[in-house]
C-alpha cells in the first residue's frame, strides 16, 4: 500500500495528472461551449434565411392567385354585368368558361346597392353540353344561367365576410362550413358598379359581382404549385446558399395533409406558414420549407472534435498510468535491490562461520577421531560448495545484469551434459537422502550449448529441489525431445508454487512468500537468462503442495538425417539411486 511519503515521494506524478485533466477538460468545454454557440448562430441563420424564403414564396403565390382571378373576371366584360344584359354576359361567360377550365363555377350577382341582403340574386352559370343543335357562339355551344338556388345564402354570407368590399377589385374568401358543397370551395368576388371603374373610383357601391370557385389543387393551373416551388428553388440556388432548401405545398386535411406539390423530400419541415386570414385565400394550404438535411452539418464537426479531445484525455492518461506503472516497478526493483542487500552479508556469513569453525576444529589437531574429522571435512566442502554455488550466481547476475556474458556455443551431446551435473550433484545431497532419478533419450540428443551455462542453471533447478523439498526427497530428471526442441525437466514433489506466484519467481530479487529456505532470489533469473540465450525458454507447472515441475526448452539444430525421420520417442536409459 502507498504510504504519505510515497505519495509525496511522487507529488510531480499526481500533480501532472491533475494538470493534464486538468487542462483537457478545460479544453473540452470550451470546445463545447464554441460548437454550440456556433451552431446556435448557424441554426438561427438558416431559420432567418429560411424564413425570408417562406414569406417571398408566400408573397408570390398569394399576388399569383390574386392575379389571375382578376384576370378572369376581367375577360367577362364588366360593362356587361347587369341584369338586362343576360345575352351578353351568357356569351362572355361561355367565352371564359372555355377559356378557364380551372374555373370551377361561374356565378354573377345582382343586388341593390348596400341592400345584399334584401336584393340579392345570384345565378350560376351552366355550359352547354356538346350538342351541335345548341345555339352557338364563337363555334362553342352557348351556356346559360340558372338561379344559384343551394349556393345563393353561402355565397352571400362569403360575401358578407369579406372585409373591403367597396374597395377590393377582386376579393377572395372561404366559407367552407358554410357552404352546401361537401368539400371547401375558395371563391374570388369580383365587384361590378353601374357605370363601371368610373364609379369605382367615385367610391360608389358595387351593384352586382362576378363569383369564380375554384380548388387549390388545379387552380391557377394543375402544375401551377410545382412551377411556383420550381421557380424559388432556383431562385434560392442562385443566390449561393450553402444548401438547397427543400419545398412543399400542402392542404391540410384534418389532422393529415395531402401533398399538391414538392420539390425535394420533406422529412422534418422546420418552417411552416398560409396565408393571411386577412388575404382569405385557401386556409388549409401550407406552404413548408426545410433545410436538405435535418441534421446540422456543424454536429458532425462538433462530434469530431470532443471525440477528438476525449481520445487527446484518454491517451494522457494512459501515458500518466504508464508512468505510474513504471515508477512503481522501479520502486518494486529496488525494494527487491535493497532486500538482496540484506540477505546477502547473511548468506555468505552462515557459511563462512560453519567452515570457519570445523577448519579451526581441524586445525587445532584436536579431533583425533577418522570418522569425526571425515564428516567435518564433508560439511567444509558442503558450505563451500554452497557458497561457490551462490558467489557464482552472484558474478553470473551481475554479468548478465551488465550485459558482459558471453556464451560460448559448441556442439555436444546434451543428455551427457545432464547426466554429469546430477551426478556431482547426487554426491552433496545423498548424505540428506535424496534420491535423483535420470531418464534420458536413445539415440542421446545432440546440440549446440555452453556447457557451463547448461550445467550452472540445472544445478540451481536441483538445488531448489532440494531447498524446497519440504518432507519429500524424490527429484526426477528427465530429457527427452519434443519435436525439434530438447526438453530438460526437473520435478520435485516438494512445497509447490501458487499459481498468482509462478510468473513472478523468474524475476531478479523477487522469492515467493512461501519460500521456507534462505535464498537470494536469484537463481531462477539466471537459468531464465542462459534459456533465452540459448533461444529457448522455461516454464514450471506446480501446485502448492504437489511439487514443482520446471521444463527448460532448448531448440534442437536441423539434422540432414532427422529433417526427414518422424520425432524420436524418449526411452528410459538409466535409472540410479
Ligand atoms: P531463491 O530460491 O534463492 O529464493 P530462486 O530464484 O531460485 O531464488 O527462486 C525464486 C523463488 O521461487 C524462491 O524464493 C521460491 O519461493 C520459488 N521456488 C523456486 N524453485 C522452487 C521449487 N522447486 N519449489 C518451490 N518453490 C520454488
Amino acid at each position: 500500500m502507498y504510504s504519505w511519503k510515497d505519495f509525496q515521494k511522487h507529488w510531480y506524478l499526481v500533480a501532472a495528472t491533475a494538470a493534464i485533466l486538468l487542462a483537457t477538460l478545460v479544453l473540452v468545454l470550451m470546445q463545447v461551449r464554441s460548437v454550440r454557440r456556433t451552431q446556435t448562430q448557424a441554426q438561427a441563420l438558416l431559420e432567418a434565411n429560411l424564413d425570408l424564403h417562406l414569406q417571398s414564396l408566400v408573397a408570390e403565390a398569394r399576388r399569383d392567385l390574386i392575379e389571375h382571378a382578376d384576370h378572369v373576371a376581367h375577360s367577362i366584360y364588366q360593362r356587361l354585368v347587369r341584369e338586362r344584359d343576360l345575352p351578353g354576359l351568357q356569351r362572355a361567360v361561355t367565352r371564359a368558361a372555355r377559356r378557364f377550365p380551372e374555373v370551377r363555377d361561374f356565378y354573377v350577382v345582382f343586388f341593390a346597392p348596400r341592400q345584399e341582403r334584401e336584393t340579392w340574386r345570384a345565378l350560376r352559370f351552366v355550359p352547354a353540353p356538346d350538342d351541335a343543335n345548341a345555339p352557338q357562339f364563337n363555334g362553342a355551344p352557348l351556356g346559360h344561367f340558372v338561379e344559384a338556388a343551394d349556393f345563393s345564402a353561402p355565397l352571400l354570407t362569403a360575401w358578407l365576410s369579406v372585409a373591403e368590399r367597396a374597395t377590393l377589385a377582386t376579393a377572395a374568401t372561404f366559407a367552407p362550413v358554410s357552404l352546401a358543397q361537401p368539400e371547401p370551395r375558395q371563391i374570388f368576388f369580383h365587384p361590378v358598379y353601374e357605370g363601371g371603374r368610373v364609379a369605382q373610383q367615385q367610391q360608389l357601391a358595387p351593384v352586382g359581382l362576378i363569383a369564380l370557385t375554384v380548388e387549390a389543387a388545379t387552380y391557377p393551373t394543375p402544375d401551377y404549385w410545382r412551377a411556383l416551388l420550381a421557380r424559388h428553388a432556383e431562385r434560392a440556388a442562385g443566390q449561393g446558399l450553402p444548401e438547397q432548401p427543400m419545398y412543399q405545398v400542402s392542404l391540410a386535411e384534418g389532422a393529415a395533409a395531402r401533398s399538391l406539390a414538392a420539390i425535394g423530400t420533406l422529412k422534418t419541415p422546420l418552417r411552416q406558414r398560409g396565408f393571411l386570414a386577412a388575404d382569405g385565400l385557401f386556409p388549409t394550404l401550407r406552404f413548408q420549407v426545410a433545410p436538405h438535411e435535418a441534421r446540422n452539418p456543424t454536429n458532425k464537426n462538433a462530434g469530431l472534435s470532443i471525440l477528438l479531445g476525449l481520445c487527446a484525455a484518454a491517451l494522457a492518461l494512459v501515458g500518466v498510468g504508464m508512468t505510474w506503472r513504471a515508477v512503481q516497478r522501479e520502486r518494486r526493483v529496488a525494494q527487491l535491490k535493497s532486500d538482496f542487500l540484506a540477505s546477502i552479508s547473511h548468506e555468505l556469513k552462515t557459511p563462512l562461520t560453519a567452515i570457519r569453525a570445523f577448519g579451526d576444529l581441524l586445525h587445532s589437531g584436536r579431533v583425533r577421531n577418522a570418522e569425526r574429522i571425515h564428516e567435518y571435512g564433508g560439511l567444509i566442502k558442503t558450505e563451500s560448495d554452497r557458497l561457490t554455488a551462490l558467489i557464482n550466481n552472484i558474478l553470473e547476475l551481475s554479468r548478465l545484469e551488465r550485459g558482459v556474458r558471453k556464451y560460448r556455443l559448441e556442439d555436444g551431446t546434451l543428455c551427457a551434459a545432464v547426466a554429469e551435473t546430477v551426478e556431482v550433484f547426487r554426491h552433496s545431497v545423498e548424505a540428506q537422502g535424496f534420491t535423483i532419478a535420470v531418464t534420458l533419450p536413445t539415440p542421446p540428443l545432440k546440440a549446440s550449448f555452453d556447457a557451463n551455462a547448461i550445467r550452472q542453471a540445472l544445478l540451481n533447478l536441483l538445488s531448489n529441489a532440494v531447498r524446497y523439498a519440504g518432507t519429500a526427497r524424490r527429484i526426477e530428471v528427465t530429457v527427452e525431445r519434443e519435436q525439434m526442441d530438447a526438453v530438460i525437466i526437473v520435478r520435485d514433489f516438494g512445497i509447490g508454487i501458487a499459481a498468482s506466484e509462478q510468473r513472478r519467481i523468474f524475476t531478479p530479487f523477487y522469492r515467493a512468500p512461501q519460500a521456507t529456505e534462505r535464498g537470494l532470489g536469484i537463481g531462477l533469473a539466471i537459468v531464465r537468462e542462459i534459456i533465452q540465450a540459448h533461444g529457448g525458454e522455461i516454464s514450471v507447472e506446480s501446485e502448492p503442495g504437489a511439487g514443482a515441475t520446471f521444463r527448460l526448452r532448448l531448440p534442437l539444430p536441423m539434422m540432414a538425417e532427422e529433417a526427414v525421420s518422424p520425432a524420436l520417442t524418449a526411452r528410459p536409459v538409466s535409472e540410479s539411486n
